[in-house]
């Protein structure tokens, strides 16, 4: 079957042939509706090296963002789980066995130091492929939703809605403010996240006028680049600052603009992997503010995501590639080119 395979550490994946696979134990096999092509790919190829943390080691097929109809169960596969129909898969791959993997907090697995692979899609094969297989217990039923819409979801989704989730008690009561730098496959899909579950003033600023347009169709304030960002992100607040910042960029500017536009109390969560600082002083913090990061979601997190979904709230802007065109996908992505989130359909 073909399939999108990272190959080398620092090296353009390539379009080739790889064989189909099949379903170990509690696995089922996915015919892969849509594959989404996430940022963080191109940091596993462009940037990671071996040993380093979140790093990798290839060859394997790409797409930690997988929908598809279950085709084939794997030995002991409850029945309860249908063949042809559609599910959303779960990406992250604990040892299943720890306190965090037995509440489906797999991303903080307590074992990952032993697991030989992090998730579908990253260091195990993913879904740029006709066929993933993925565990039985990681699938989340679509029903008659459209799978290709529905794949982003299983990060673009589930990591915005994670740190949305963790920021709420921030944004409960009235005259709240938001802010979302980056708004490409995560960020906007978080601000549809943070305008259907707080009543929070939604602030929203990217390079692009195009993705500060798609923005503003989604309910945000936007505000543009440049020297006066923080002021009229400082002014739209009324002067004090917003109550959660979400940066998926991250990068030192960036994680400045939210820190420095950050109320009292504030809660800055950075969820671009850009690898940009912040300098910390008694004297340059607002007080009782924090600065966090977050890593992907949980399984619940990803039923709730799915709820919204087929709800209505949350609406996935996709732009859809064919099999043949899967690199065109990840050229366009580093070239800023790609509105909203890119899909392989194969
Ligand atoms: P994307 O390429 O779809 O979107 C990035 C957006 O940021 C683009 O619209 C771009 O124009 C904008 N941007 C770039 N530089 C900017 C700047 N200086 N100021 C304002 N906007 C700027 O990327 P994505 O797939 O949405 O991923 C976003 C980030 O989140 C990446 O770093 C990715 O690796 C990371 N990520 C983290 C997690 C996690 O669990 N923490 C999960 C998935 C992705
Ligand atoms: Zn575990």
């Amino acid at each position: 079957m073909r399939a999108v395979v990272f190959e080398n550490y620092e090296q353009f994946p390539s379009l080739t042939d790889v064989p189909k696979p099949s379903p170990g134990p509690g696995e089922v096999l996915l015919r892969v509706a849509g594959a989404g092509a996430c940022h963080s790919d191109v940091s596993v190829y462009r940037h990671f090296k071996e040993g380093q943390p979140g790093a990798q080691r290839p060859p394997f097929v790409l797409g930690h963002e997988n929908a598809g109809w279950v085709e084939e169960l794997g030995e002991g596969v409850s029945e309860r789980v249908k063949v042809g129909e559609a599910y959303l898969a779960y990406g992250p791959i604990g040892c299943g066995h720890c306190r965090k993997c037995a509440k489906g907090q797999d991303t903080y697995c307590e074992n990952v130091a032993t697991m030989p692979y992090l998730a579908v899609g990253l260091g195990r094969d993913g879904g740029m492929a006709e066929y993933v297989t993925v565990p039985a217990h990681h699938l989340v039923p679509l029903g008659d939703a459209d799978p290709v819409d529905a794949a982003p979801l299983s990060d673009a989704g589930l990591t915005p809605y994670h740190a949305v989730k963790q920021a709420l008690p921030h944004l409960e009561g009235g005259g709240r403010h938001a802010l979302v730098i980056g708004l490409g496959g995560l960020g906007q899909i978080g601000v549809q996240i943070l305008r259907a579950l707080t009543g929070a003033t939604v602030i929203a600023t990217d390079v692009k006028p195009e993705a500060r347009a798609r923005a503003e169709q989604n309910g945000a304030i936007t505000v543009g680049a440049g020297a006066r960002q923080a002021e009229e992100i400082r002014e739209i607040t009324g002067g004090r600052g917003v109550d959660a910042a979400f940066d998926f960029v991250g990068i030192t500017p960036t994680i400045a603009t939210a820190a420095d536009t950050l109320a009292q109390g504030g809660r800055l969560t950075v969820v671009g992997i850009a690898g940009g600082t912040r300098e910390f002083s008694f004297f340059t913090t607002p007080y009782e503010s924090y600065i966090t990061n977050t890593y992907w979601g949980t399984v619940e997190d990803l039923w709730e995501v799915v709820d919204m979904y087929r709800a209505g709230q949350i609406r996935p802007d996709v732009e859809r590639f064919g099999m043949e065109d899967a690199l065109e996908a990840y050229r366009k992505l580093e070239a800023g080119e790609v509105s909203g989130r890119a899909v392989v359909v194969p």
